[in-house]
């Protein structure tokens, strides 16, 4: 029988998800919608699942019988309650980054996923699923000796008027953050954040653009240049320098031109075209684990690092040029 998927938060992602389980991944349909905008939630029911069943209440959703498996695609502060809830009901659960708008909040569900003895949870860093990633990390596994250093950039052409400082990490910073801990099968132990001369682009309340500086127990130096409003497009940049050579992120594919005395290749400008695919990829995941009853790909304690390592981030952009430690509690044994 098909996983029973029950979606909460029905915005611009959870109905981007909801099309994907309905009309592009196999083993899974939409049984059940939340959304504090209820009038969402049925749009999302008249368009992609019309035998769902509309709740008021998340809360109300995960206990329904005719749930197995919860998507949480709510505003970021709602996502504790609903993953915390679907664990006491024993039900897996997609749960969009952040798992938890606090650390605290994210060792809350760390230790109730722990308690439950058994992998409930998968955290929606997607970039883990991409192609270009996977091949990055089978060539740093196996091609390049020691990685050593790593020089990332993280681009986007512009950004919305409230988005301030902090963001940069939190909204931003967050996928590399999650992404190298993978790539290098490695943790942080300190990150500091210099601020070069700041574009004209930018406004009082976003220092743009940013390095951040993260250092892993290895000894392997990360930079990364965090650009919001860099104009020219969204750009994922990433180099791995080992001790035997380096290695590139792919390009995604695109059509080069020669046309008008100009070779050239176009950019991707939004961000919800360059992992596209790997959404496919992680929710055909958490279907295929969902059905056995567990979770798989990244966990809550990948969430909870995420969280403490950003926080070490925002500290950093608070004292410019200050080295920041990040510690990490003992990891539970459900999460080796
Ligand atoms: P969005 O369009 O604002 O959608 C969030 C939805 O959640 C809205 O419909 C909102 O309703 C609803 N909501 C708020 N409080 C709720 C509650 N207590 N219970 C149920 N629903 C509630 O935002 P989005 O872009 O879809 O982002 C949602 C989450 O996905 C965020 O955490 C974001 O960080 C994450 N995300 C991840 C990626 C990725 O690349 N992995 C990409 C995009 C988004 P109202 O509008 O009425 O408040």
């Amino acid at each position: 029988m098909s996983l029973r998927i029950g979606v909460i938060g029905t915005g611009a992602i959870g109905r981007d998800h909801a099309r994907r389980i309905n009309q592009v991944l196999t083993g899974a349909g939409i049984t059940a919608l939340s959304d504090v905008d209820l009038d969402g939630a049925k749009a999302v029911k008249a368009d992609i699942a019309p035998d769902a069943e509309v709740f008021a209440k998340g809360e109300d959703l995960i206990g329904s019988d005719k749930v197995d498996a919860v998507l949480v695609t709510s505003w970021g502060a709602t996502h504790e309650q609903y993953v915390l809830a679907a664990i006491a009901a024993g039900k897996p659960c997609f749960c969009e980054k952040p798992l938890a708008t606090t650390a605290e909040g994210a060792k809350r569900i760390v230790d109730a996923e722990a308690a439950h003895g058994k992998r409930l949870v998968q955290v929606g860093f997607m970039r883990r699923y991409d192609a270009g990633y996977r091949m990055l990390k089978q060539v740093v596994d196996s091609e390049i000796g020691q990685p050593l250093m790593v020089h990332a950039a993280h681009r986007n052409p512009s950004v919305p008027d409230q988005y301030v400082t902090p963001m940069a990490i939190h909204d931003t910073l967050i996928h590399e953050i999650d992404v190298f801990r993978w790539l290098l099968d490695d943790d942080y132990v300190s990150a500091q954040v210099v601020f070069p001369r700041a574009s004209s682009h930018t406004h009082a309340r976003l220092k743009d653009p940013q390095v951040v500086l993260l250092e892993t127990a290895k000894g392997i130096r990360i930079d990364v240049e965090v650009f919001v409003n860099c104009r020219y497009g969204y750009d994922i940049q990433c180099q791995v320098v080992g001790e035997e050579g380096l290695a590139y992120l792919p390009e995604p594919t695109s059509i080069m031109m020669r046309k008008d005395a100009r070779l050239q290749n176009p950019i991707l400008t939004d961000w919800k075209d360059r992992f596209v695919a790997s959404y496919d990829v992680e929710l055909q995941d958490f279907i295929s684990a969902a059905a056995r009853g567990t979770a798989s790909g990244p966990t809550s304690w990948d969430g909870y690092v995420a969280a403490l390592s950003s926080d070490a981030c925002v500290t950093a952009q608070e004292a410019p040029g200050t080295i920041v430690p990040i510690s990490l509690p003992a990891r539970p044994a459900l999460y080796n």
